[in-house]
């Protein structure tokens, strides 16, 4: 019975041995740390590009939703509530810690629950909790939204920048400057929306797609597969994640989200306006659309000088080809998201690279 590390290597001698030229897109947060980290970009053969895409739900947030997120947090009254990861993400002018620092109630939290916790427990404050994350989140805070609407809390609601995973791609894969042989789809996302979305990709694109799990091992897999569907030419959706991911993903959470949420166009950096990309408020619930309640302007998407996040968020660069990677940006000081949240591809490569 060959052990763990007897399949690796034998993982990683047959993508060495491959000569197919290819270039392999992950699009998870999750992905792009475990693959920083393994040093797999150092071990495949210069045939095989990884590249990294739009998987980081803050690094593909646009710039105008931020600055629209911090006029809210800045007005008195408003307590917003958020994950961490948002804090120091650079607006226009401010990050939402600057502000902090000024006075304004930013709280950081681990759970869309602790927000509604707040809400009934505070009952003169308006709480606010901002929805980043794609279908993996989107679940959670759907419930939170059924559960302040069962209690008849009027003081909770969500500023929804939540997006959806596929029609992203589908931008992606339509642009015929984008170059992509095959996709790592992401392990926690396809545990929700199933197989069915990279079906269509498979045949619309021509596009092989493996939805992968996290272990280096389940990577090297996960290459494997992609390889193997290039060398035989064909454009299949597979699990390689199976002791995690069903073919119809988990219809529950499915069933939530389409209870609470409608789909929305929205804007990514690096991809711009997609329609049906994004999740609002449904219409009976727009008591609790933050964006509705207290007005929040729409704000122009404005470019952050020298930073090259969209493009690498799109997979045209890779972080070291930015100007300022590692010189005017550090995880220190970040200039752009992808050097701001742990899980954006500037802060993997400076992570593990540098
Ligand atoms: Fe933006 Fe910094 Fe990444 Fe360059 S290194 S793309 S400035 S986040």
């Amino acid at each position: 019975m060959p052990n763990n590390s007897d399949l690796s290597s034998y993982l990683l001698e047959k993508i060495q041995q491959s000569t197919v030229e290819a270039s392999l897109m992950e699009v998870c947060g999750t992905h792009t740390m475990a693959i920083a980290k393994s040093g797999l970009r150092s071990l495949v053969p210069p045939n095989i590009k990884l590249l990294s895409g739009p998987g980081c739900p803050v690094c593909v947030t646009a710039q105008g939703d931020i600055d629209a997120v911090i006029d809210l947090a800045a007005r008195p009254g408003i307590c917003l509530v958020t994950f961490g990861d948002m804090m120091r993400v650079p607006g226009t002018e401010r990050s939402l810690q600057e502000i902090r620092g000024e006075g304004a109630d930013i709280r950081v939290v681990y759970s869309p629950m602790d927000a509604l916790k707040m809400a009934a427990g505070e009952p003169d404050k308006e709480i606010v909790f901002l929805g980043i994350g794609f279908e993996t989140t989107a679940p959670a805070v759907a419930a939170c939204v059924e559960m302040a609407a069962e209690r008849r809390l009027t003081n909770f609601s969500v500023f929804s920048l939540h997006k959806v995973v596929p029609p992203a791609l589908e931008a992606l894969f339509s642009d015929p400057t984008v170059k992509v042989d095959g996709l790592i789809c992401p392990g926690h996302v396809s545990a929700v929306i199933g197989l069915e979305p990279y079906m269509k990709l498979a045949r619309d694109f021509h596009m092989p797609c493996v939805v992968a799990g996290f272990e280096t091992m389940d990577v090297l897999q996960t290459i494997v597969m992609l390889l193997n569907q290039l060398e035989k030419g064909v454009a299949q959706a597979q699990i390689q994640y199976g002791r995690v991911v069903r073919p119809d993903g988990n219809p529950v959470a499915l069933d939530l989200m389409s209870r609470v949420f409608a789909p929305s166009g929205a804007r990514w950096r690096g991809l711009g306006e997609i329609p049906g990309s994004g999740l609002r408020l449904a219409d009976n619930l727009s008591n609790y659309d933050a964006r509705l309640k207290f007005e929040v302007p729409d704000y122009e998407d404005k470019e952050i000088k020298g930073c090259a996040c969209g493009e690498i968020l799109t997979g045209r660069l890779s972080p070291q080809e930015c100007k300022l990677f590692g010189k005017g940006c550090t995880p220190l000081k970040p200039i752009g998201p992808c050097m701001v949240s742990h899980e954006g591809a500037c802060a993997a490569y400076y992570r593990y690279t540098v």
